[in-house]
């Protein structure tokens, strides 16, 4: 719109430009013209005067001749030179013109002869006197002279009469083409400058109707811009501010004459003001959209942060006319980003010092942390593989859907694996493969769902695995063949052995007395070794069995296997002199004759491991916690030092010797093989020479 108001101006200004060039040269060319025309005025009036002249000197010439008075004789020659002079004049005054210029010999002779006349009149005059010179005159010589002059002048003025006629049609087309151009000129450069004044004023009016919408629009956005959460501002298209909403005031408890033009610097903290300052002025100046993130004061003199942007309001034809801009506290988000920084970087130190294989998975399927751990499992410098696919390492098909998995943001299915080892194989860069377990735990971060996997080289374990069951299958089979081997060898040891010890006893009996000395202590030997050889493959008998009864455990009331056991120990209590007593006693889930076994064993190393004091021996049960009874068999005997505590329940130990206390230290092992049969525990409490009390815990009878 500007350009074509400019435009009309301009051609306007140049079409007036030419017309008054194009004016000023008719005007030129017309006044040279009218000079052509004034110079023919001036020939014709020189030579009206050169006929004046003759005729003047004609009329004196014949005054002189009749009167003879000086008078006419000066008047002759005053006019004579005039004549000279007026000849000269139209001499100079036709130059340009060789038509006339041919005339001029002529004429001057005609001139010469006139005056030869009159001066022939004048000399007859005086000396001849009046007749004389009247009868000169009266010749007609002079009028034929005359006749020749006006007919020579007559051809000039023709002449130059005709030139004249030229010259005033040239000036007068000049002067009319002059007006019409001139017209012409002024209607074109009138017309030109209305059509620019009503392309003016009809923008004006739309420019009025425009910043009217403009303020309209700017009203909207004030009433809009009072109800939104962010400080908001407007400034003119230099960037000085003029307007903020209610909230900036709020905030900032500042009013609007302390904030207009650049005032808002006021809350601006110190350290950040100049640079908001300098990146602002430059983009006001360059019209590009600003943004920027510094600290603004409260007014309780905190600081908060702010993201703030403005972007420039702009004309139809471009030109900014206004700046919008809003601050948007994100201080609550900066602080959840640093801590969110601060976490990341402590995990990923964690990461790094885990004594697991620790690799980091982005949604994308890319290694995003790879701890040394994992370098050395995997045998890869980080470098090589972080940013690489996961896929490197583990199985493909797993490591989608791990990928998947932490997609789904925290999945469910992710998060059902926590803790959960997924056993699988990991590859190594040489590409050979070793079995692994990998743990899956999601991790929200700044860059989505991370998967942090941990992973464990399991070979060792597999190994160790492998070398354990192997093991429990060899020890179970040696077991099974030392247990065949005990049984078949006690069982068929005790016939032979039977027979050795009544041939021995019988020995003894006949032959007591009747040999040597010698003789009847060695046939003792040889019967008490008999004796314990034959304890010894009961009580191994006894263990065999223990251990591959078939029986059905049935419910057992534990009293009456006690008092089994008691009348089995019968002799020994009574010689002894020892007392049993017990609490009421449970019914238990068990097999009989074993129970029986245990009680008599405990009893009797009881009454067997006294001091010089009677034994007293106290048998009781009490329910636990743990759904089970635990029977107790205490006694004031010998008591047995802690370190042994353990080592007592094993085939074969002994504490005491042979001279001390006859056994064969597989009682209490017997006892713990019955127990833990069924399901139970034993163990031993004790305080040398304070007496010991044996236990042992069996599971309740559900619903008793
Ligand atoms: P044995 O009695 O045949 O030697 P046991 O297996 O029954 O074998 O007992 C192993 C050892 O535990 C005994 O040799 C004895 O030293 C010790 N012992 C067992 N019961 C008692 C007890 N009530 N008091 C002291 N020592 C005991």
């Amino acid at each position: 719109m500007k350009r074509r108001v400019q435009l009309a101006f301009g051609s306007a200004i140049v079409i007036l430009l030419v017309v008054g060039a194009v004016s000023y040269r008719g005007l030129f060319l017309s006044s040279e013209s009218d000079r052509w025309v004034r110079h023919s005025h001036e020939v014709l009036e020189n030579l009206d005067h050169l006929v004046a002249d003759m005729e003047r000197i004609e009329s004196s010439d014949r005054g002189f001749a009749l009167t003879g008075e000086v008078v006419y004789l000066e008047s002759y020659r005053a006019s004579a030179v005039s004549a000279g002079q007026d000849a000269a004049a139209v001499r100079d005054l036709t130059k340009d013109n060789p038509e006339q210029q041919l005339q001029l010999p002529a004429l001057e002779e005609v001139m010469t002869q006139k005056m030869r006349l009159g001066d022939v009149v004048i000399g007859l005059r005086r000396t001849k006197g009046v007749g004389a010179a009247a009868e000169a005159i009266g010749s007609g010589r002079g009028q034929r002279i005359m006749a020749d002059y006006l007919g020579l002048v007559s051809k000039i003025q023709n002449e130059e009469l005709r030139l004249l006629s030229l010259r005033n049609v040239e000036s007068n087309r000049r002067r009319a083409q002059t007006k019409a151009i001139l017209l012409f000129g002024t209607v074109l450069g009138v017309l030109i400058a209305a059509g620019a004044g009503w392309i003016v004023s009809r923008d004006i009016v739309a420019r009025g109707l425009a910043e009217e919408a403009f303020r309209e629009g700017e009203e909207r956005f004030r009433n809009l811009a009072n109800n939104i959460s962010q400080l908001a501002w407007m400034a003119d298209e230099k960037g000085s501010i003029f307007w903020y909403n209610q909230r900036w005031f709020d905030y900032s408890g500042t009013t609007l004459e302390e904030m207009a033009g650049w005032g808002w610097q006021k809350i601006h903290h110190p350290d950040h003001v100049q640079r908001v300052v300098d990146k602002i002025s430059q983009c006001f100046q360059n019209g590009e959209i600003w943004e920027d993130t510094f600290p603004l004061r409260d007014r309780d003199g905190n600081y908060r942060w702010f993201l703030s942007q403005a972007v420039p309001i702009r004309d139809s034809e471009g030109k900014v006319m206004r700046w919008f801009g809003t601050n948007t506290d994100i201080s609550v988000r900066m602080e959840a980003e640093r801590h969110l920084a601060q976490m990341e970087s402590r995990y990923r130190g964690l990461l790094e010092a885990a004594p697991d294989a620790i690799v980091v998975v982005n949604p994308a399927g890319k290694i995003v942390l790879f701890n040394v751990q994992a370098e050395k499992q995997f045998g890869y410098i980080r470098d090589e593989l972080v940013g690489q696919e996961v896929t490197n390492i583990i199985p493909e098909g797993f490591a989608e859907r791990l990928i998947a998995d932490g997609n789904r943001s925290a999945s469910e299915a992710l998060t059902q694996q926590i803790g959960a080892g997924i056993e699988l194989s990991g590859r190594r860069k040489d590409g050979t493969e070793f079995p692994i377990e990998i743990m899956l735990s999601p991790l929200e971060s700044t860059d989505g769902v991370l998967v942090t996997a941990a992973i464990r080289d399991i070979t060792e374990r597999r190994r160790s695995e492998e070398h354990l069951v192997k093991t429990v299958w060899e020890l179970k089979r040696s077991n099974d063949e030392l247990q065949q081997f005990a049984y078949v060898s006690s069982h068929d040891l005790q016939e032979p052995l039977r027979m050795v010890s009544s041939y021995t006893q019988l020995l003894a009996k006949r032959y007591k007395g009747r040999l040597d000395s010698d003789a009847d202590e060695f046939i003792a030997f040889a019967v008490d070794g008999c004796n314990r050889m034959q304890g010894l493959i009961q009580d191994l008998l006894a263990y065999s069995r223990a251990g591959t009864s078939e029986r059905e455990l049935r419910k057992v009331p534990s009293e009456s296997a006690l008092r089994k056991a008691l009348t089995n120990l019968r002799i020994m209590i009574k010689q002894s002199g020892a007392v049993v007593t017990h609490d009421a006693l449970p019914t238990v889930r068990a097999d009989e004759t074993q129970l029986t076994q245990v009680f008599q064993n405990l009893v009797g190393n009881a009454i067997k491991y006294r001091r010089a004091e009677d034994p007293r021996v106290h048998v009781s049960a009490a329910r636990n916690g743990g759904n089970e009874w635990t029977f107790s068999v205490g006694d004031n005997g010998l008591g047995i030092d802690p370190q042994y505590f353990e080592r007592i329940f094993v085939l074969f130990q002994r504490l005491h010797g042979r001279d001390e206390f006859e056994g064969t230290g597989i009682g209490l092992a017997i006892c713990k093989k019955i127990v833990e049969r069924q399901g139970g525990r034993i163990w031993v409490e004790s305080q040398p020479e304070k007496g010991s009390t044996f236990y042992f815990a069996l599971p309740e009878i559900e619903g008793e």
